[in-house]
């Protein structure tokens, strides 16, 4: 691994180890980020890791930002979503934005660490652009929009909003179209802060858009070209949410393997047992392999390879169904504790369940590698 990327991996840990770590309960209990985190994670440049440095940003690919969502996943995964959201919000602006919108908006979020979030989902779902029904209706230099996002994450939290809209609806997906939306905007209300299972520091709430008017400065790019912004968004976005996965597990598999050393039964260690030896291998086996393919898709993408779509899509679907089963497990390795708020594991295996959820369910991740491979 270059020097420069080993440098970020041993930054985050020391972060995640020092900051994120003996505030990770208390995020999970208080269902809040506590704000001078925020701060710290801005000052790293952890809130602008993918802007580039033109513009005060990190700098960093995709690998980098993979690196920095598994170190904090390890002890924190809703720390880890604020970065990963952070970063969603941000690539609309970074494929699609003008030289001075990126001017405003990253420069905004370089020097103030302001948050931005990604708005496409819609209660109808966001798989299909057909069902988008969020309108963007064209008045003379304006733009009106109408319509309500759902799941949206760090709800209230941003600055600006990137949100996908139909312009022009006889056009499918090519009449969709993405803005940028800027707080206190009339017309922009929040609503239903949602009660989850698990990334329960991350706040989740839906936009409502009532004839709200934003100058069409504010659109990304060309009107038409939104879906594709969306679509190339998703699968720079989907080996990080792997790289989440891959951060939550390898948490629940060090905890796990201290327990079995500590705990101790029939007068020694569980980890003296070779039915919790076998798990503690099968686990690590699973990360590992689970890890190679996310890095493998970010350094594809990263290289600006053709046809990434598949291995972005089963690094994202391979590593969120590994952390799923690894995190399930390290609640068996440590049996009645294991299913207690008293250790950390629990938490883990309930911020494990959303990456096989959101940015696309896995059934549709799955839907999408067969397409790249049927259409040969
Ligand atoms: C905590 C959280 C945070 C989120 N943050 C954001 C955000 O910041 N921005 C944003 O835009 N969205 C966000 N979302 C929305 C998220 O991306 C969607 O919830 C996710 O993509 C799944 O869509 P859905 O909820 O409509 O489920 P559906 O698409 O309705 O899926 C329901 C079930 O049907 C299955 N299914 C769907 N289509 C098919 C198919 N063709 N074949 C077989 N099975 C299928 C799915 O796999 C799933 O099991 C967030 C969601 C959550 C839970």
């Amino acid at each position: 691994m270059e020097k420069e990327k080993q440098m970020i991996r041993a930054a985050a840990e020391k972060t995640a180890q020092r900051m994120v770590q003996p505030v990770a309960a208390k995020i999970d209990a208080d269902e809040e980020l506590p704000r001078h985190l925020v701060e710290a994670f801005g000052k790293q440049g952890f809130l602008s890791l993918l802007i580039p440095d033109a513009y005060g940003g990190t700098d960093g690919d995709l690998t980098s930002f993979c690196i920095v969502i598994e170190e904090i996943a390890k002890v924190s995964g809703s720390s880890s979503l604020l970065i990963l959201a952070q970063g969603m919000g941000t690539l609309p602006i970074l494929l699609g934005g003008s030289p001075s919108q990126k001017d405003l908006y990253f420069t905004e979020i370089s020097e103030k660490y302001s948050l931005t979030a990604f708005a496409l989902n819609e209660s109808e779902g966001e798989s299909e652009a057909a069902l988008i029904k969020t309108r963007a209706e064209k008045q003379e230099s304006d733009y009106l929009i109408n319509g309500r996002k759902c799941f949206i994450t760090h709800g209230s939290l941003p600055t600006f909003y990137s949100v996908f809209a139909v312009a022009n609806p006889k056009h499918g997906p090519e009449g969709i179209s993405a803005f940028v939306v800027e707080e206190g905007t009339p017309g922009l209300l929040l609503e239903k802060r949602e009660k989850k299972v698990g990334m329960r520091g991350s706040v989740t709430m839906d936009l409502i858009f009532e004839n709200c008017r934003i100058p069409q400065e504010n659109r990304l790019g060309e009107e038409g070209k939104g879906w594709k912004m969306a679509m190339d968004a998703l699968n720079i976005s989907r080996p990080a949410i792997g790289a989440q996965a891959v951060g939550i597990a390898q948490g629940a598999l060090d905890f796990a393997i201290h327990y079995a050393k500590e705990r101790i039964q029939f007068g020694k260690p569980i980890s003296s047992f070779q039915a919790i030896q076998f798990m503690i291998a099968d686990m690590a086996t699973r990360v590992e392999a689970a890890r190679a393919l996310v890095y493998k898709a970010a350094a594809q993408i990263d290289a600006k390879l053709k046809d990434t779509e598949k291995l972005s899509a089963l690094s994202k679907y391979f590593a969120s169904e590994m952390a799923m089963k690894v995190t399930t497990d390290a609640v068996q390795i440590l049996g009645g504790y294991g299913y207690m708020k008293d250790y950390p594991v629990e938490r883990m295996m309930r911020d494990a369940k959303v990456t096989q959820v959101y940015e696309g369910a896995n059934q549709n991740q799955r839907w999408r590698v067969a397409q790249q491979l049927l259409r040969k």
